[in-house]
């Protein structure tokens, strides 16, 4: 799963944080969230739940 910068404004406290099952996003310094693929079980949760649409499946 990956963010889209492009699609995600960076400047709000992004709400998959709380949503991921496995912690795996992390916000950072510009806001941008970032997903560590290590962690993340490809559940699907925060594609559903973006509300801007920006996060793609890789
Ligand atoms: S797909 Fe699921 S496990 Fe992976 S980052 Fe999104 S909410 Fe977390």
């Amino acid at each position: 799963m990956n963010i889209n910068p492009k699609i995600c404004p960076q400047n709000h406290i992004c709400p998959l944080i709380k949503i991921c099952p496995v912690d795996a996003i992390q916000q950072d310094n510009t806001g941008l969230p970032i997903i560590d693929e290590e962690k993340c079980i490809k559940c699907g949760k925060c594609a559903k739940q973006c509300p801007k649409h920006a996060v793609e499946k890789i």
